[in-house]
C-alpha cells in the first residue's frame, strides 16, 4: 500500500516536471544566435549580430539585412558617380531629380534635423568638407576667398524637394550632399526592419559604431556596447558600457576621422554657417529609439557644443545624450535620463 502511494508520487511529480519543462521550452525556446563576420561597407566597418529561432532564420536574416545597407549604399555613396545622389549633385543649379523613395525620405528627414538643429545638422556640407580634405592634402589652411566661394553653395535651404513627383533639386550650381552624417542611422534601421521580416526576433546592427539593435541577446539579455575613450584611441579602452534593447546609439567625435593642417587637427565634422570644423566636443553619444534620429543629431551636437546640444535634447522626447567634452575628456555630461542605459 505504501509502495502503491510512493509510485503515484513519483509518476505524479515525474509528469508535473515535463509539463514544467515543456511549458517553459514553449515560453521560451532554445534561440540561435550568428554573428557576421566584419564587412566594409559605407567607408567603414560592419557586423551584424541576428537571434532566431534557428541558425538557418538568422544567417538568412543577416544576410537580407546586408543586401539591405548594400543597397543604400549604392544609392547614396556621393563618392560613386553612379550613385543617385551623385546625379543630384551633379545637377546642381540646372533641374530637379527624380529619385527613389528611400532617397527621397532620407533627403526629406535630413532637413527635418537641419530646422530641429537650427541648421547644425546640414548634408549640404559636402563643398566644405572637400575644400577641407584639399586644404589637408596641401598642408595650407582655407583661404578667405575658398570659403567665400563656398558660402554660395551651402544651406539645407537650398534643397528643394517635390514630395509629389519625388524629385529633387539642387538651387546653386556646385552644390553637393553628403549624408554622412545620417545614412549609417537610416541603413542601420532598414536592416532591422528587414532582419525581423525575415524571423529574427533580436538583433544587433553595428555600422562603424552606429549601432542599432532590437530584441533580446541569446541569453535573453539586453545588448551591451561599449563607447570609445577619445584620448585612449589607440588602446581602444572603453569609456562607458550601455544596455541597450530596441534603441539606437551614436557617437561623433573628432578622434577617428580628422583632417591635419600644419600639425593641427580639424575634425571632420562641420559648422555650415561658420565653415569652421566643429572643436567644442570631443564626443558625443545619443541614444533614442530611432537611427535616423540619434545619427543626425550626434553629428549636430557635435556641432552644437555641450550647454546648446544638450538643451535641444532635452527638449526631445525619448533621446538622451553622453557628452565629453574637449576641456575636460575624462569628464561625462549626461542628459536628465540617460543615466538608465549606463551600466559602467
Ligand atoms: P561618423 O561618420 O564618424 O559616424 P557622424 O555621424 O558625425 O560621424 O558623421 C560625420 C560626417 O557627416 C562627416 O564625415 C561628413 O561627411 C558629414 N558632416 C560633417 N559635418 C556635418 C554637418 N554639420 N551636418 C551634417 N553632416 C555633416
Ligand atoms: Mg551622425
Amino acid at each position: 500500500m505504501k509502495n502503491q502511494k510512493l509510485k503515484i508520487l513519483i509518476i505524479v511529480s515525474a509528469a508535473a516536471f515535463i509539463i514544467y519543462t515543456l511549458i517553459h521550452r514553449l515560453q521560451n525556446p532554445p534561440m540561435a544566435a550568428v554573428e557576421s563576420s566584419n564587412k566594409l561597407v559605407m567607408n567603414t566597418i560592419a557586423k551584424i549580430i541576428a537571434v532566431a529561432p534557428d541558425e538557418n532564420t538568422a544567417q538568412t536574416s543577416i544576410n537580407a539585412a546586408f543586401d539591405e545597407v548594400y543597397r543604400l549604399e549604392k544609392l547614396m555613396n556621393r563618392f560613386d558617380p553612379n550613385s543617385q545622389l551623385s546625379m543630384v549633385s551633379r545637377l546642381a543649379g540646372k533641374e530637379p531629380v527624380k529619385v527613389d523613395k528611400d532617397l527621397f525620405d532620407i533627403l526629406h528627414q535630413a532637413i527635418y534635423y537641419s530646422k530641429l538643429t537650427d541648421g547644425a545638422f546640414d548634408i549640404t556640407v559636402g563643398p566644405l568638407v572637400d575644400l577641407w580634405k584639399k586644404c589637408a592634402e596641401a598642408n595650407s589652411m582655407p583661404t578667405e576667398q575658398q570659403l567665400a566661394d563656398i558660402k554660395k553653395i551651402v544651406g539645407y535651404e537650398k534643397i528643394i524637394l517635390d514630395s509629389n513627383n519625388l524629385t529633387v533639386r539642387l538651387a546653386a550650381d556646385g552644390m553637393k550632399l553628403d549624408l554622412g552624417g545620417i545614412a549609417k542611422g537610416f541603413a542601420a534601421d532598414k536592416a532591422q526592419e528587414i532582419m525581423k521580416k525575415s524571423g529574427a526576433i533580436g538583433g544587433l546592427v553595428d555600422l562603424g559604431g552606429q549601432i542599432g539593435c532590437f530584441g533580446k541577446t541569446q541569453s535573453g539579455d539586453k545588448w551591451i556596447i561599449g563607447i570609445r575613450n577619445p584620448s585612449k584611441k589607440e588602446s581602444n579602452e572603453i569609456i562607458m558600457k550601455l544596455a541597450l534593447t530596441d534603441m539606437s546609439a551614436s557617437t561623433s567625435g573628432n578622434y577617428e576621422r580628422f583632417y591635419k593642417i600644419a600639425g593641427r587637427q580639424f575634425s571632420h565634422i562641420f559648422n555650415v554657417r561658420t565653415e569652421k570644423s566643429a572643436d567644442m566636443i570631443s564626443s558625443d553619444t545619443i541614444i533614442c529609439p530611432n537611427g535616423t534620429q540619434s545619427d543626425a543629431l550626434s553629428t549636430a551636437v557635435n556641432v552644437m557644443g555641450v550647454e546648446k546640444g544638450l538643451a535641444l535634447i532635452e527638449k526631445i522626447e525619448n533621446t538622451e545624450a553622453v557628452i565629453i567634452p574637449i576641456k575636460d575628456k575624462t569628464e561625462l555630461i549626461k542628459s536628465k535620463h540617460a543615466e538608465q542605459f549606463i551600466i559602467k
